[in-house]
Parts: structure tokens; sequence; C-alpha cells
């Protein structure tokens, strides 16, 4: 069976908060948090997954459709109230150590690529994290393979629509599937109708009633698929999620191939994310699998 997703509210409900008119107005004041990029392993996977062959602009191009090294990310939120928070989960510590059962409960022949770099709960170490919650973009196997190391407690969110499709949990191994959510609550379903209308976007999660980090939700990728947006001092940063795995998807408007559901409502999410960011050159985007 997918893991349960039960809606629920942001972390921090303000019933005081005023919503801005405008993202100019929720930038125009930064918030005190800080935001970083970690990377949590390396993998080789398909350029055919991760890029739309079947689009015009790909098929000009020549790119070739061979291995590509990618990175696993992970997202850090420092917030000075409600304390640290993650995008994305990483590897847990059994997959950095190679732990053979592990890797085969999880995804056989899949990650046999995948090259740890630092496990989660190493992070946790090293960056002496307060971690109060996770945000996933979406629940595919790459993004919730740090979650054994996550406190149960510790709740873990993701779009209210999110749920794993059959073909995909097919690929993900039951058993892996199984380890990877043991003793775990139902994930935490952020609510579309809890945004506030920001154009470009119909709905925008102020996820801690402070203008601090929303998230946007952009079904396609997934049914769930959420991006975040962190407006931190040094300068608002867009975790894309893997609307886009890549840097030459975003450069180029092309998005994912064959690991997105829904290549054409994925294609209209990252048209209205790029015109965003157009209109806000400000904004730092971090694509869903490149780091540099
Ligand atoms: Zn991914």
């Amino acid at each position: 069976m997918p893991h349960p997703v039960e809606p629920t509210a942001a972390p921090v409900v303000r019933d005081d908060a005023v919503p801005p008119g405008s993202w100019n107005e929720v930038f125009a004041e930064p918030a005190d948090v800080e935001v970083r990029v970690e990377v949590a392993a390396h993998w080789i996977t398909t350029r055919r997954g991760l890029i739309d062959f079947k689009d015009p602009v790909t098929k000009r191009s020549g790119l070739e459709a061979r291995p590509q090294l990618i990175s696993l990310l992970v997202g850090v939120i420092r917030h000075p109230e409600h304390g640290d928070y993650l995008i994305d989960s990483g590897i847990d510590r059994s997959l950095a150590e190679g732990d053979s059962e592990a890797i085969r409960g999880v995804l056989d022949r899949v990650l046999e690529t995948l090259m740890p770099v630092e496990d989660i709960a190493s992070m946790r170490r090293r960056l002496d994290l307060d971690l109060q919650g996770v945000f996933l973009t979406h629940t595919h196997f790459d993004h919730v393979l740090g979650l054994p190391d996550i406190p149960r407690e510790v709740p873990v969110y993701v779009g209210e629509r999110e749920v794993d499709r059959k073909g995909l949990l097919n690929a993900l191994q039951r058993r892996g599937h199984e380890r990877v959510y043991r003793g775990r609550p139902p994930l935490a379903g952020l609510r579309t109708a809890d945004g506030i209308p920001l154009a470009p976007f119909d709905h925008a999660i102020d996820l801690f009633g402070d203008r601090s980090v929303w998230a946007l939700p952009v079904p396609g990728h997934t049914a769930g698929s959420m991006v975040y947006l962190v407006n931190a001092r040094s300068g608002p940063v867009l975790f894309l999620g893997d609307t886009s795995h890549t840097r030459w998807g975003w450069d180029h408007g092309v998005g994912p191939g064959l690991f997105s559901e829904d290549r054409e409502q994925n294609a209209r999410a990252l048209d209205t994310l790029r015109m965003f960011v157009a209109a806000h050159p400000e904004i730092d985007v971090v694509v869903g699998h490149e780091f540099d």
C-alpha cells in the first residue's frame, strides 16, 4: 500500500497574518531565515527520465540521450523562531554505509549507481540542526530515502494530492517502500486551499504565517508536487524540485521526460515558474538534481 497522506495545516498558522498584495511586497521585506543547499549523494541515471526528448526544443538541440550524473540535494532552512526544516530528505545511514540489504530492499539495480556523500543523520549533527519538519517536493524514491533517519515525531509535509502510483510502487520495490516509511504516521498533506492567490500562482501557502517560506503547489511531475520559496535575507531562493531536474531543462524550458507523471501539466507549471523568475531576476533557482 502507498503511504497515506493526511490533509494538514501549515506548520504555523497566524490568524493575524495580512496577505501580501504582490511578490514585490514580499521580497521588499526579506525574513531573518538562513537557507543552504547540501549534497546527500550523486547518482547516475538516464537522461530520458530527466529531459523530455519528445519536446521539439530538445529535438532541435541535438542533446544526446545518454546516462547523466546528478546529485541528490537537501535544502536546509533555519528559522530564528520556528527551528530548522529540510527540503527533501537525502539518504539514510544504512544507504550511506552501503548496507547491501538496505539497497536491495530499496531499489535493486536503480540504486547501483548511487554514490553516497553524507547521510541525513550526519548532516544533522554537523550542522547542529534543531529539526522541526521536512518539506518534501514530492515522494519519488530519490526524495524519501533519508526518512528512516528522521524521527517519526518530526512531521513530513508534501502536497495533499500526493499519491504513490501503482507503477511507481512497482519500480520502488514493495519491501523498500515499507522500509522507508516504517512506523511513520501519515505524511502531512499541505492543503492547496490554504494558499492565497499571488500572481502568477493561484495558491501560495505561507508556511509560517510570516512571509518567510512559501509552498507553491505545482501538480504535474506528481499530483502533489510542491516548489518552495525561501524569502531569505541573502535573497529569495526557489527550490524547483523535479519540476526541472536539470539546469539545461530550466534554461531551455523543457520539463522531465519519463520520470514525470503528467508531462503537459508539468510543462505548464514550468512555464509559470520561468515567467515568475523572469519578473523577479533576484531569485536564485535551485533545480531538482544539480547544484554548483
Ligand atoms: Zn528526483
